[in-house]
């Protein structure tokens, strides 16, 4: 057999930003996937909701009395 070099992985000179989560079941090279509201691995299935900094959101109540 013919040896040859050949170049497997090809490092960009751009920094690197970490946009992505990175799965905690699969490891750190395997990233979630980026939803609306939450993130999920296309490999094992994990999904974990999306922390967002919402202000704090209303108590819904439980009974709620009908105007008119
Ligand atoms: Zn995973």
């Amino acid at each position: 057999m013919a040896k040859g070099r050949v170049g497997l992985y090809a490092i960009q000179g751009e920094t690197f930003t970490r946009t992505h989560t990175a799965c905690p079941k699969c490891g750190p090279g395997i990233f979630l996937a980026e939803h609306k509201d939450r993130r999920s691995c296309g490999k094992c299935g994990y999904t974990e909701a999306k922390v967002t900094s919402a202000p704090a959101a209303p108590k819904e109540k439980a009974a709620k009395p009908k105007t008119g």
